[in-house]
């Protein structure tokens, strides 16, 4: 378990347990959108404040009457996430002025397990100069439910629920046809949904992935060009994977990739081993901060600093899990007897795919008649569902990839299926996104992205949308909200 996504992620590794865890033509108007910068234009003449004073009045009118709209119209909607209410930003900023480039280039930086609230366990200057001149999610970046690795990475770069992606955990069987996906399945059958890189290759444009779950792909014009996506790889130090990107900045600016992705395998791997709040998370967050600086100090030396768009996220986040925390699924043998060729997943997604003849809605009856009886331990901290009577926030019935049985845990708990000797603590996550623990980041800084600006949390699905909006590319559908990317990024 404490292998984590690294050891999933390895393609020299052997398959993990099933309870081991394992991102054309847009720089015209960008460009001419900053010449017209009211911040950076000289001493406009008398009449032109005059003018610009109306115009502002004006445009916070009407703003103002959209915002109401807004509001009006979303809190009459379906049962559908509502959009996130994000505070109108100042009309006086717009998007800045590009200097070096003369596109959008996007970095989506991936720290994995960088749980909300670890930027704040050490001094990270880099990060916090990021969000001190970018716009951070305030309260973090909300996984979708697994908050597992492989699902949210997928959803961060198509914009989908798992069942629209079709990565519904880190490791699932085919009902169809009993093949096995793993973290090392490249096949495009088991990856939908289009990923970002994918609609960038689409429109003609380069994309370069440093690691990604699904990069390595071959869909549509993404072929997984050997110079511009790598292999994954555990053991490439975290320098030579930020050295990389930044050579692509060497490049002919014609040729640089307009989307990059950046991935690294901290501080998840310590948290699975030592839970989130011990020393060695404190260094690993530290160390992140490091490569982020070393990413901000090469493009400054190139000059581009200022005109690339950074986003810094996380895929989930990290509880602390201990054995006092256990259901042994054995204990549930005098309502129901769950033999582990049923169990697809353990923990902390317990999900059951009984043998035809066996009906789901028995197997849930009793093993909930069991976990409320108050004589299985730890019993009231588990609750089974079938698929389809989940909450409808947790998006995860529409795939027959998903087992018909699944299990919510409360936070830090695990399920075992015997008892055994193992003693351990460490640190767990793939619980229900509603747990503040499951959260991680999400910092933006660049040209469209304002400085300081804080916003409410919202779900990773509105990722993709964002990247497309700044790129200035036509995206394909999504789960996200499609007003989100004008509510967060500065308008050319
Ligand atoms: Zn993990």
């Amino acid at each position: 378990m404490g292998g984590a996504s690294l050891s999933i992620l390895s393609p020299s590794k052997p398959i993990p347990d099933p309870d081991g865890e394992d991102l054309q033509n847009p720089s015209e108007a960008l460009l001419q959108a900053g010449t017209k910068n009211p911040i950076s234009s000289a001493k406009p003449p008398t009449n032109a404040i005059l003018f610009t004073f109306i115009l502002l009045t004006t445009s916070v009118a009407i703003a103002a009457s959209m915002a109401f709209a807004f509001l009006f119209f979303s809190s009459s909607s379906s049962s559908q996430s509502p959009p996130p209410s994000i505070p109108s930003i100042p009309l006086h900023l717009a998007t800045r002025p590009l200097t070096r480039l003369n596109k959008p280039v996007v970095i989506l930086i991936s720290s994995d397990g960088f749980r909300f609230g670890y930027q704040f366990k050490t001094p990270t200057p880099n990060i916090a100069r990021l969000i001190a001149n970018g716009t951070e999610a305030e309260t973090g970046l909300i996984p979708v439910f697994p908050t597992l690795t492989f699902p949210n990475h997928y959803s961060i770069a198509t914009g989908l629920y798992t069942p629209f992606h079709g990565i519904i955990n880190n490791r699932f069987v085919d009902p169809a046809s009993g093949e096995v996906f793993t973290m090392r399945s490249h096949e495009p059958k088991w990856w939908l949904g289009e990923p970002i890189w994918v609609t960038v290759a689409n429109h003609g444009l380069r994309a370069a992935t440093y690691f990604w779950p699904g990069s390595e792909v071959k869909k549509g014009n993404w072929s997984c060009p050997s110079n511009f996506c790598q292999n994954y790889n555990n053991s490439v130090p975290f320098e030579e994977r930020v050295d990389t990107i930044l050579q692509y900045f060497d490049l002919p600016i014609s040729e640089i990739p307009v989307f990059m992705t950046l991935y690294f395998e901290d501080p998840d791997y310590q948290g699975h081993q030592v839970g989130p709040d011990d020393p060695a998370i404190t260094e690993a967050v530290g160390r992140i901060d490091r490569m982020i600086g070393r990413l901000i100090q090469g493009l400054e030396k190139r000059g581009m600093f200022e005109d690339v768009t950074i986003m810094l996220l996380g895929d989930h986040g990290m509880v602390g899990t201990c054995d006092k925390k256990l259901i042994f699924l054995e204990d549930l043998a005098p309502w129901i007897k769950l033999p582990s060729d049923w169990v697809m997943t353990i923990t902390p997604v317990l999900s059951i795919r009984p043998p035809s003849g066996v009906s789901p809605s028995h197997v849930v009856d009793k093993m909930n008649e069991g976990l409320s009886s108050g004589k299985v331990g730890n019993g009231k901290n588990l609750r089974v569902f079938l698929k389809e009577d989940l909450p409808e926030r947790l998006h995860y019935k529409a795939s027959n990839r998903i087992p018909p049985i699944i299990g919510l845990l409360e936070e830090g708990f695990k399920v075992e299926q015997t008892r055994s000797n193992e003693q351990e603590c460490g640190g767990a996550h793939g619980y229900d996104n509603a747990f503040f623990s499951m959260r991680s980041i999400f910092i933006a800084h660049g040209p469209q992205f304002a400085r300081g600006r804080k916003v409410p949390s919202f779900e990773n699905v509105e990722i993709y949308n964002l990247v497309t909006s700044i790129l200035k590319i036509k995206g394909a559908p999504t789960n996200g909200t499609a007003s989100f990317p004008n509510s967060i990024l500065l308008q050319s």
